[in-house]
């Protein structure tokens, strides 16, 4: 079975940029450029001119199963990162019973196999039971297909043992992810700490909680050696010290979310639950700080920290209802926002979804090279649209950017070679 895209403009950050026809087979990128050797039968997509470029990469996703099947499942997660671009998703060992064994793995990878939508890839935890003690299994997870390690929501305070998951980490080739939060600092707090959680009487995270998880993350990368990835930052500090540490040659890199590029925590101001994530939203300070990240190469990566929650659970007070936001169906404009913004050029910001998440990982994805897994997306960056929650493929609607009227659609996904999702919206 063979697909071209015809007419595209093709867009493989670092290998090509240009219009042209993009020839599958066999679920395999087979050739790029002008006046292909089209086999007889092909499927044709007429591209027009739209945007040709590899699968998005996400590598911070929380599908919920096993445990908590009500917010997500393999299947509808995958549904809503294919609908969003993205066809490989990591996902957060954060599930019940905890990703630390080879069980679970299995479980999960059998789950997406049926699913057959997005390239699924679990992340195993650090410690058993995520509780921060005795550390897992680690080549246990690497062998049954684990990418990652991290206790993602629960990180590791020890910094023992936090040096001693590095140290297995470069024995097992395997990169160490952390959500970088102090939490002692943290506790209790329920939104960015300053001006306005003191007006609004909530109780606040510092910026600090996260900086310093940060500082002794990069120590101790530099300290083993090991391959460090810091999801989300979201603080100024964060944004300083991983610009630092690359300079010095450490082996870090660093994620930012959607989010925490659009948002500061202005918008907490209305008690909106949709608003609560952490880390949280901050000042607009931190904002431009991130963007400047994101500019000049400190931030390599932009994932989305997709994490569902029921809506009567989003429907409690501020202090009480759980942190985070869903964000695969709404990466995609947030992030060519910056391009509008003159932040990140169109190359830039498609190589923060595809071939930078992928190198950070090691994973062979986010590549139209000839002979790579046939993932690709076709978009169109101009399409307007208006973001209608209860259209997402996620089961779960908490967004705060409902209602938003905003800019590039995707249009249709290939996995392997094989459409997975084509846009209800005519472009
Ligand atoms: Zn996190």
């Amino acid at each position: 079975m063979a697909i071209v895209i015809q007419g595209g403009h093709i867009l493989d950050p670092g290998r090509f940029n240009g219009v042209g026809d993009l020839l599958i087979q066999n679920g395999k990128i087979a050739a790029i450029g002008r006046e292909l050797n089209v086999p007889a039968g092909a499927r044709t997509y007429a591209a027009n001119g739209r945007l040709v470029a590899p699968g998005f990469v996400d590598l911070h996703v929380h599908f919920r199963e096993p445990g908590f099947e009500y917010k997500e499942t393999i299947q509808s997660g995958a549904a809503s990162a294919v609908a969003g671009g993205f066809t490989t998703v990591c996902c957060m060992p954060n599930t019940n019973p905890v990703n630390d064994n080879q069980a679970i793995t299995e479980f999960m990878l059998e789950r997406a196999r049926a699913a057959a939508l997005a390239n699924v890839l679990p992340i195993g935890a650090i410690t058993k039971g995520s509780e921060g003690k005795e550390l897992a299994e680690i080549g246990d997870l690497r062998r049954a297909g684990c990418v990652a390690i991290s206790d993602d929501g629960r990180p590791v305070m020890n910094s023992l043992v936090m040096r001693r998951a590095m140290e297995y980490a470069l024995a097992f080739d395997i990169p160490v992810v952390d959500h970088c939060e102090d939490l002692h600092l943290a506790e209790g707090g329920c939104m960015n700490e300053g001006i306005i959680s003191t007006e609004l009487g909530l109780p606040g995270i510092p910026a600090a909680a996260e900086d310093v998880m940060v500082a002794r993350n990069v120590s101790l990368a530099e300290l083993t050696g090991a391959k460090l990835h810091l999801a989300h930052i979201s603080t100024a500090g964060s944004v300083r010290m991983v610009r630092e540490a690359k300079s010095r040659g450490i082996n870090v890199t660093a994620e930012a979310c959607p989010h925490h590029f659009t948002l500061t925590e202005e918008v907490v101001r209305g008690f909106n639950t949709l608003a609560k994530m952490n880390p949280p939203l901050r000042t607009w300070q931190d904002l431009q700080a991130i963007k400047e990240g994101l500019r000049d190469g400190t931030i390599d990566v932009i994932a989305t920290d997709h994490a569902p929650h029921a809506a009567q659970e989003k429907q409690q007070g501020f202090t009480e209802a759980p942190f985070g936001i869903v964000g695969l169906e709404t990466a995609l404009p947030l992030t060519l926002a910056l391009v509008e913004e003159g932040i990140l050029s169109l190359e830039s910001a498609i190589d923060k979804l595809t071939r930078a998440p992928a190198r950070a990982f090691g994973l062979a994805k986010g590549t139209l090279t000839v002979g790579a897994d046939a993932d690709v997306v076709i978009i169109d960056p101009q399409a307007q649209w208006e973001v209608d929650p209860t259209k997402f493929r996620s089961k779960s609607r908490n967004t705060p950017f409902g209602g938003w009227k905003v800019k590039g659609l995707v249009l249709t996904t290939f996995v392997g070679g094989r459409p997975v999702f084509e846009s209800p919206v005519p472009a």
